[in-house]
């Protein structure tokens, strides 16, 4: 019996990078998984054939994770496919980076309601349902950023900081009916939304990674489907990074 057989997840932005990694990855450990996705349903798509045709259960559901209306419409349509939710991972983000001098209101806004409020309205509107359950995990991705900053990424920085923020003041509220809610901080990792680094910019963070590579949309998976499953029962309000070595003190 695989960890995960008879859970329900929910995986926000699943249709590419890490998210469509922790998808199959779950999978894999026998969850049944909701793809969700902002615009890119080709992508979404294909995820979910790849499950299903492994043998496991996909869907794909639409949904922008920036409009709290439809993070709550998305989560109440997952518990009514499937008659649970046990485990949600807030996955998905944006980046929309420049110097704080320059950022626009819309840069500013885009990436907060996208990373941070998005996370909110998911978790609240799960938290109902896994209260009722008396069970469920909940997993965000946050970032490295959010804990040591980064010049030309105070949105992203802030948002993923109130991730973590986020993060373990929902543990403290949901632990006493067996809800628990954790975080990953990757560092770098191979996705889209690293593939439009210079080659200067992706030297000089390779020399302050202690493993020296950049990481795979699979390491960061392997995390999530720990916290999410019972080997992290007696884990909660953690922020586990995912940084070949990038951030430890
Ligand atoms: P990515 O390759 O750019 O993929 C982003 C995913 O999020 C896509 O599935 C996209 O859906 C979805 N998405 C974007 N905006 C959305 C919205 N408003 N509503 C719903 N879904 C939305 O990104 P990634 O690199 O895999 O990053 C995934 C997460 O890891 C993000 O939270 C990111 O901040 C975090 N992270 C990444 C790195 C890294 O090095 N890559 C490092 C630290 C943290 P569509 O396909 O429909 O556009």
């Amino acid at each position: 019996m695989a960890r995960l057989d008879g859970s329900v997840a929910l995986v926000t932005g699943g249709s590419r990078g890490i998210g469509a990694a922790i998808c199959r990855r779950l999978a894999a450990d026998g969850a049944s998984v909701v793809v969700n996705y902002a615009g890119n349903e080709s992508a979404a798509q294909a995820i979910v054939d790849e499950i299903n045709s492994a043998g496991g259960r996909a869907i794909a559901i639409q949904a922008d994770v920036s409009d709290t209306t439809a993070c709550t419409d998305l989560v109440h349509r997952v518990a009514q496919e499937f008659g649970s939710l046990d485990i949600v991972v807030n996955n998905a983000g944006i980046a929309r980076d420049g110097l704080l001098m320059r950022m626009s209101d819309a840069d500013w806004s885009a990436v907060i309601d996208t990373n941070l409020t998005g996370v909110f309205a998911i978790t609240r509107a799960a938290a109902k349902i896994m209260i009722k359950q008396r069970s469920g995990a909940i997993v965000n991705v946050t970032s490295v950023i959010g804990l040591v900053g980064n010049a030309g990424q105070g949105n992203y920085a802030a948002a993923k900081a109130g991730v973590i923020g986020l993060t373990k003041s929902a543990a403290k509220e949901l632990s006493s009916r067996n809800v628990r809610v954790n975080a990953v901080a990757p560092g770098f990792i191979e996705t889209d939304m690293t593939a439009e680094l210079s080659d200067k910019v992706r030297e000089s963070a390779q020399s302050e990674i202690a493993l020296k590579r950049f990481g795979s949309p699979q390491d960061v998976a392997a995390a999530v489907a720990f916290l999410a499953s019972s080997d992290a029962s007696y884990i909660t309000g953690q922020t586990l990074a995912v940084d070949g070595g990038m951030t430890f003190v």
